[in-house]
């Protein structure tokens, strides 16, 4: 943690600010600890606060250290502000994270910060890009144990159940393995269905013949995994099964693009996209390659057809290209992986030629 605060305070220079509202709760947990979800730090060259109120106080002397708790009564952003003015002087340069804070709190923070204020954007945010080993080791548990829940529940069979129950499956399944939760809420998708990249499972029942997107993820200590493959509930059409070839050609591709000092838009979802469009697909991979994942499930770097980052050894990131055919199906093939040196290595491992289920 302290390594964290460290380099949080290079970022002071950079930003051009005398000290960070850090109000994101996952910057809040990489940075201090605290796995609360209403707290504010303040960080500056010589002083860690912790603010936040009384439900709270007793969590803060369990997890944090480093950080002086600022008891706040409720007031939050009014409270932090007071506390950074304490420490760095009324006309001081005051960071805050735009993305995080909302216009209520910016106008709070407007009128009662008499000094300049600055928005740090993604500053903080992208502190946590790149793992260090204890945090690989975590999402490699989580990947492990998302493996082990799809394989599980598929083992069960798709046929005939509804796509809730399946979700509901997959989640029990982490409570068997030990995990703390689903890293966000499973998408199980069939037929048409999966047209929709972001469907919420509901009471349609899997048909026979249907391809099936199961996106889904674990929580280990906090860290995130995200894997999606899709099945064939029975024996797909040829037609279904040259689309996922083409899918699984593109996410093979990408993964090969993926290393250290690749872009995120130019080579990776460039490599999955050229594929993907070459079959007369481009118009239906609508989502970008992929995303980071650690603490959140989204988050640093990304690699995107508009916007990418140059990966660095040790940011750990998805590649998922996907072709939605509105009305009839849906394909989508998920890896996450840690980049390295010389190419990336797969934390989820379950095997991605297309399986015809029960
Ligand atoms: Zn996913
Ligand atoms: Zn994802």
């Amino acid at each position: 943690m302290s390594d964290r605060l460290e380099r949080c305070r290079i970022l002071l220079e950079a930003c051009g600010v005398d000290g960070i509202v850090v109000s994101d709760s996952v910057d809040v947990r990489y940075l201090s600890g605290f796995r609360g979800d209403d707290a504010t730090l303040v960080v500056t060259r010589d002083a860690a606060l912790i603010c936040t109120d009384s439900r709270f106080w007793e969590q803060v002397h369990a997890e944090v250290t480093g950080f002086m708790l600022v008891k706040t009564s409720g007031e939050l952003p009014a409270e932090t502000v007071a506390a950074a003015a304490e420490r760095l002087g009324p006309a001081a340069t005051l960071g805050f994270q735009g993305a995080a804070v909302s216009y209520a709190d910016y106008r709070t923070l407007r009128r009662r910060h008499h000094g300049r204020l600055r928005d740090v954007r993604s500053c903080v945010t992208m502190l946590r890009a790149v793992k260090s080993e204890p945090e690989v080791a975590l999402m490699r548990r989580a990947a492990e144990v998302s493996d082990a829940a799809v394989a599980a529940v598929v083992r069960r069979g798709l046929v005939g159940r509804s796509e809730a129950e399946v979700a509901w499956d997959l989640r029990a399944e982490y409570h068997r393995l030990g995990a703390e939760g689903e890293a966000f809420p499973a998408i199980v998708a069939g037929g048409d269905h999966g047209a929709l990249a972001h469907a919420l499972p509901g009471d349609r029942v899997i048909a026979p013949g249907e391809l099936v997107v199961m996106d889904t993820g674990a929580r280990v200590d906090g860290y995130c995994s995200d894997i999606t493959r899709t099945f064939a509930a029975g024996e797909p059409a040829p037609e279904s099964r040259a689309i996922y070839d083409v899918v699984l050609e593109a996410q093979l591709a990408g993964l090969a693009a993926t290393r250290a000092g690749a872009h995120g838009r130019a080579d990776v979802d460039a490599a999955c996209r050229s594929i993907i469009t070459a079959a007369g697909y481009g118009d239906v991979f609508g989502h970008g390659t992929g995303h980071g994942v650690g603490l959140a499930v989204h988050e640093a770097p990304r690699l995107g057809r508009t916007h990418g980052d140059r990966l660095e050894a040790g940011m750990v990131c998805t590649v998922e290209p996907g072709i939605y055919i509105e009305g009839s199906l849906g394909v989508r093939i998920e890896d996450t992986v840690l980049v390295t040196d010389d190419g990336c290595e797969r934390l989820t491992r379950y095997p991605k030629e297309l399986q015809v289920t029960a």
